[in-house]
């Protein structure tokens, strides 16, 4: 039936001098993402739009979930190649092509023409009247709407014609990697990867910083959090995954500090964590899932303190979302099934009764006086022993 994709990107942003870098770009992450199955694919660039040639043993339903998981690509079109020896072979082409998509419904129809190929011997608009015409003729079932038409019959006249009408939608956004990287803190929750899967969708590279403790917590959570980043991946591409071993330092605050205060502290060591693997990484910000008032922790008083030690801007994508909208999103990306699974998590086992839901900055930095003595050793022990992984998707 076809062999090839036209791929529509959102023109915001790429105009001029920016627009081959992002076309490079979205070709680099199509080849990535198609060189996962099976098949063989050329991916072109040809006058401003990108093509996607299928030969070999690629499967239909495969290649558009592949493409359907790279961000930059607004629309997929799978495009028939017919003859444009004459208008004769158009149109015998054409009328094939339609009767076999179009039959079916009553349904309005308009004809779009871009003629590549100035030789041939009409105009576009001669092209598309006389298409429209025979299209009329030769299917009962279809009349002309100029101006919303249900079927829009693309038809590009180059060495052969290029016609399409269904558009299948992508995810949207820009390449990842047209926008620098970021860390992001992973649990194993609802929020961050769907915080994770925000940021990359613009084009940012992840990195991703993920805190356990064991014994605390089981080797099955810290799997959990792996998968996460698996599911990520499959959208953002690799991700650096670094695992860092809280728990001397969960156990150190939780005996010098006040209970109802730990997991603000907790948190904010967390957040320097994570900065310090940022830098080394050339990050250009960290990342959350925090959203305003969905726990203790995230009230605007403690988003205060918790950001208070960070020196990197922290985007929190998730900011004004209701739990509900980020659920799901979490269902739409696939991620919420394997986040809902029931491991422990860190922050959940130190928890307090009653913890701090309006946090005095003043008074967690002098709380924090209470662990000058060790702290800094913890800290330094905690980088040193972290376990860093490259997570693909599957
Ligand atoms: P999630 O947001 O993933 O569902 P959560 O709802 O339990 O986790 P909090 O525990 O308040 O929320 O955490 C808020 C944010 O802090 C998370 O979205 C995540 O970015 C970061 N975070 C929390 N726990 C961890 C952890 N163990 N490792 C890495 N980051 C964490
Ligand atoms: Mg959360």
């Amino acid at each position: 039936m076809y062999d090839t994709f036209l791929l529509k990107y959102g023109e915001i942003g790429i105009k001029g001098n920016n627009r081959h870098l992002f076309e490079d770009a979205l070709a680099k992450k199509v080849r990535e993402a198609l060189r996962r199955i099976s098949g063989e694919f050329e991916v072109t660039k040809e006058r401003g739009r990108v093509y996607v040639h299928c030969s070999g043993e690629w499967d239909e339903e495969e290649t558009i979930d592949a493409l359907q998981h790279v961000f930059g690509i607004v629309g997929i079109c799978p495009v028939r190649v017919v003859s444009c020896e004459s208008y004769e072979t158009l149109r015998d082409g054409v009328l094939a092509y339609m009767k076999e998509e179009h039959s079916k419904k009553e349904e309005t129809f308009k004809v779009k023409t871009r003629r590549a190929n100035k030789q041939f011997p009409m105009t576009s608009m001669q092209i598309d009247a006389e298409l429209g015409h025979d299209i009329l003729e030769a299917c009962p079932n279809l009349t002309v709407d100029v101006h919303r038409p249900d079927v829009l019959l693309d038809v590009e006249v180059r060495d052969e014609a290029y016609i399409y009408s269904r558009i299948i939608p992508g995810p949207g956004g820009m390449p990842v990697g047209t926008n620098g990287s970021a860390m992001l803190c992973l649990s194993g929750g609802i929020d961050s990867p769907v915080a994770g899967w925000m940021v990359a969708k613009r084009g940012v590279t992840i990195d991703a910083t993920y805190f356990h403790a064991p014994p605390y917590t089981s080797e099955r959570a810290k799997q959990k959090v792996v998968d996460l980043a698996k599911l990520v991946a499959k959208y953002s591409g690799p991700i650096r995954l670094h695992i860092v071993n809280f728990t001397d330092i969960q156990l150190y605050i939780y005996d010098q500090c006040p209970h109802e205060e730990l997991t603000i502290i907790m948190r904010r060591y967390m957040m320097k964590i994570a900065e310090h693997f940022a830098r080394e990484r050339g990050d250009l910000g960290l990342v959350t899932g925090e959203s305003i008032g969905q726990v203790s922790s995230q009230t605007m008083q403690s988003l205060l303190c918790t950001n208070a030690v960070c020196t990197l801007p922290v985007y929190r994508p998730l900011i004004g979302f209701d739990k509900n909208d980020i659920v799901e999103i979490s269902k739409e990306i696939g991620t919420y099934e394997t986040s809902i699974l029931p491991y422990e998590d860190c922050c959940t086992i130190f928890v307090a009764k009653h913890p701090v839901t309006k946090p005095n900055l003043n008074m967690i930095e002098r709380s924090e006086t209470h662990l000058s003595e060790k702290i800094d050793d913890l800290l330094q022990t905690a980088i040193e022993t972290t376990e860093v992984m490259t997570v693909t998707a599957d």
